[in-house]
């Protein structure tokens, strides 16, 4: 590990006046401190947040709930306004990592994860997330796990995480609050940057900016909802594949659809054509599976992960018959 200095904000202002130097933020550190051990990660100072005031789980005025970005994915997955509103937001959270880890690891620092990527953790690799311009081991090296939807000739990596894909299909909000004192809100589909000619840049965020917390809109009620991931164990392990979906049928008929999938993007992988094939059908078992079927559309399989398309397919259409019903 290479020599860093630390220190703990005591308030808001001061931990924005420590980013505007160029501090690191790190909650749980879960990801960050790991990365700092194999030095991936060098960052020369870390700026402590965890004492500010950014725990909260509250719903909006508009009918959303808002999630601060300091809750523990534990606390997030257990509240009861989680739980009963958004089902795929608990389950996404409770198939992530491991108790110890959901226990100590943010909702903010999950978004901001980094990937699985074995060459990106292995410093003797070329990689052109960690070294800009050094190349890409996975492209022709063992890929089994990597992204079929999104990749470049630059990378083709996938982003980790489990919860995002859900807040993807929720058309979630990243509330950001920079140096200034300024505040924005970024749909996490455009707050999440795929790899294109610069994988090392990973995220929308303007230096020093500050993750405050994640933003679900308001629903049309009854929203059915959950997420299911496809895995080599079935515990404490990444995805394969995953599908987060949310269903709103009234009369007979699916008013609204969103559909989301993990695992195989290089960033939380929206699904509008399974969407589009939803909207306004009456749910069946056929219907499922011809929806299903348009899940890998653009799809470009590398040389070890061909089976994701096929399992991307399946793991949708699986997802749609326990939320929208077998019938
Ligand atoms: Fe690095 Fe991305 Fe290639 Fe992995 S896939 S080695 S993270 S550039």
């Amino acid at each position: 590990m290479h020599p860093f200095s630390y220190t703990r904000a005591s308030d808001t202002r001061s931990a924005l006046a420590a980013g505007r130097r160029g501090g690191r933020y790190v909650a749980g550190g879960t990801t960050l401190v790991d990365l700092m051990r194999e030095t991936v990660e060098r960052p020369r100072t870390l700026v402590d947040i965890g004492d500010l005031p950014l725990r909260g789980i509250t719903g909006t005025e508009r009918g959303g709930l808002r999630i601060g970005a300091l809750v523990r994915m534990a606390e997030a997955a257990a509240h009861p306004l989680v739980r009963t509103a958004y089902p795929v937001v608990s389950q996404a959270l409770e198939l992530s990592a491991s108790p110890q880890l959901r226990n100590m690891a943010t909702i903010g620092g999950n978004i901001m994860q980094r990937t699985r990527c074995a060459y990106f953790r292995d410093v003797t690799a070329a990689c052109n997330k960690r070294t800009p311009g050094s190349g890409c081991a996975a492209r022709n090296g063992f890929n089994r796990t990597h992204a079929i939807l999104g990749t470049s000739g630059h990378c083709v990596a996938t982003h980790p995480s489990d919860v995002a894909v859900a807040f993807t299909a929720l058309e979630a909000t990243v509330s950001l609050l920079g140096p200034d004192g300024g505040e924005r809100g970024v749909r996490l589909a455009d707050f999440l940057l795929r790899p294109g000619s610069t994988p090392d840049r990973e995220q929308a965020l303007r230096p020093g900016e500050l993750i405050t917390a994640v933003e679900i809109p308001a629903h049309p009620r009854p929203l059915g909802s959950g997420y299911l991931k496809v895995r080599d164990r079935q515990s404490y392990e990444f995805a394969l594949t995953s599908a987060a979906v949310a269903l709103h049928v009234r009369g007979g008929v699916i008013r609204e659809a969103r559909v989301a999938a993990g695992g195989v993007g290089t960033v939380p992988w929206r699904l509008p054509a399974v969407e589009r094939h939803l909207v306004g059908e009456r749910p069946s078992n056929a219907l499922w599976t011809e929806a299903a079927g348009r899940a890998a559309e653009g799809a470009r399989p590398l040389e070890h992960n061909r089976f994701k398309t096929d399992l991307l397919k399946r793991t949708v259409e699986r997802q749609l018959r326990v939320v929208g019903g077998t019938r």
